[in-house]
């Protein structure tokens, strides 16, 4: 007798638990990204019938990041997983594995947009708005096989943050056109291939991609404070979360002011807690060359 009441309370507990889990779900699409761009394209189509996540902590390097137990779990709970598919999250193929591709739909941006295998390899994808365009609509498709009933919704969202990046990259191209110079020197890592590409800078920057450490060598200093000299630049611009010592090293010795252009690969803890938009950042950007191409 005392067995069977036993059982019948594991019994209990188990529905009440799994009761609880169930409120819980309150039948939201949930997706979970990799890094910042997705997340924030995710959030602008799914609006308020989804739950978007990042993984990457908010003010760290995505490039040295390793996923926890949960991250695990919150990918395989997942309706719809976005990750870059580039060499920084490598890790993601493993865990691809073991996931239910029924329940969890997948979408690698490297499908969307290639890298482009000619010339210097590079991720950061989403720093040309026309990227960015094509990464919104994809993911705008992906989340309309999940729930075809509002796809008009989700397809109009996608549309507004399209026609909000048109704006912004308008709004640059105006900025670069009416500019002193049309070049930029980055005393930093560089995320920022693509961004330079469409809106037609040249640059000059200290370390290829963003896959190298910030430790320079003489010989990229003086390559970079005679570039700024050269040209007569008034700015030597940092990456986001930066330490800045070679920016500042080669302000010293050219005068040059020391400027922030933001790649949105990482977005600070503070900027996160205030729901800066890559559109948000990408305006900033168009301030940043304002005052640094004159
Ligand atoms: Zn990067």
């Amino acid at each position: 007798m005392k067995k069977v009441l036993s059982l019948v309370l594991i019994l209990i507990l188990v529905l009440t638990v799994s009761g609880c889990a169930a409120q819980q779900d309150d039948g939201k699409i949930k997706i979970v990204t990799t890094i910042f761009p997705e997340y924030d394209f995710a959030r602008a189509v799914v609006g308020a019938n989804g739950h978007v996540s990042m993984l990457i902590p908010e003010g760290s390097d995505m490039h040295s990041f390793e996923p926890t137990a949960q991250d695990l779990a919150d990918i395989s709970e997942s309706d719809l997983f976005i990750y870059v598919g580039g060499k920084s999250d490598k890790w993601v193929e493993k865990v691809l594995e073991n996931i239910n591709k029924r329940k969890t739909k997948v979408l690698k941006l490297s499908d969307v947009v290639s890298f482009g295998d000619e010339g210097e390899y590079d991720e950061h994808i989403w720093t040309s708005p026309s990227n960015a365009a094509k990464i919104i609509n994809a993911i705008s498709e992906s989340i309309c096989e999940i729930d075809a009933e509002n796809d008009i919704f989700y397809e109009r969202n996608a549309e507004k943050y399209i026609d909000e990046i048109v704006d912004v990259a308008e709004l640059t191209k105006i900025v670069i056109a009416a500019a002193k110079h049309k070049k930029i020197v980055v005393a930093d890592r560089f995320p920022l291939k693509y961004f330079t590409e469409y809106y037609g800078l040249e640059y000059t920057a200290a370390f290829g991609g963003c896959e190298h450490d910030t430790d320079a060598d003489v010989e990229t200093v003086a390559h970079l404070i005679n570039d700024i000299k050269k040209d007569k630049l008034s700015a030597v611009f940092h990456i986001e979360l930066s330490n800045k010592n070679l920016a500042e090293t080669v302000a010293k010795s050219t005068g040059a002011q020391v400027i922030e252009l933001h790649s949105a690969h990482n977005i600070s803890a503070e900027d996160y807690k205030k729901g800066v938009t890559y559109v948000d950042i990408m305006k900033r950007n168009a301030y940043a060359l304002e005052k640094g191409l004159n």
